[in-house]
C-alpha cells in the first residue's frame, strides 16, 4: 500500500497558490487520498529541505504554526504518519529531501481546528 508519498508533480512551483493565514503559515491545497475513500482537498505545507528526508519530516515546528513539535507517529499508524505535540493535528509525511511537506490528515479530533 501506497501511502501520501506522491511527487509533488506540480515543478515544484508556488505560481500563487500558496495561501497563508494571518501572514505566518503557508499551505497548498492540492488533492489526496490518504484514507483510500478518494482524493479529496488537503492542506500541503512545505518544509525545509534536508539532506536526509525522514529527518525533514520528524520532530520538526508544527506547520500549523501552534508552536509544537510534529513527532513520528507510525506506530498503530502507517508510515509517515505525525501527530503534533502541541495542538494534535494529524500529518502525513509526502515529498523529497528536497521538498519534504506535510499532508494536514483530518480527523474528529482536529475538527475543532482553525
Ligand atoms: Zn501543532
Amino acid at each position: 500500500m501506497v501511502v501520501g508519498r506522491q511527487p509533488r508533480g506540480d515543478g515544484a512551483a508556488d505560481n500563487g497558490a500558496t495561501k497563508s493565514e494571518g501572514g505566518t503559515v503557508r499551505y497548498r491545497i492540492e488533492h489526496h487520498d490518504l484514507d483510500g475513500r478518494g482524493p479529496h482537498p488537503t492542506r500541503v505545507y512545505d518544509l525545509p529541505p534536508h539532506p536526509d528526508y525522514w529527518p525533514a519530516v520528524t520532530d520538526v515546528p508544527c506547520p500549523a504554526g501552534c508552536g509544537g513539535i510534529v513527532r513520528w507517529a507510525e506506530a498503530g499508524y502507517v508510515p509517515g504518519y505525525r501527530i503534533c505535540g502541541g495542538c494534535g493535528r494529524h500529518y502525513m509525511a509526502s515529498g523529497t529531501s528536497e521538498a519534504p511537506t506535510l499532508l494536514r490528515v483530518g480527523t474528529r479530533r482536529d475538527a475543532v481546528a482553525v
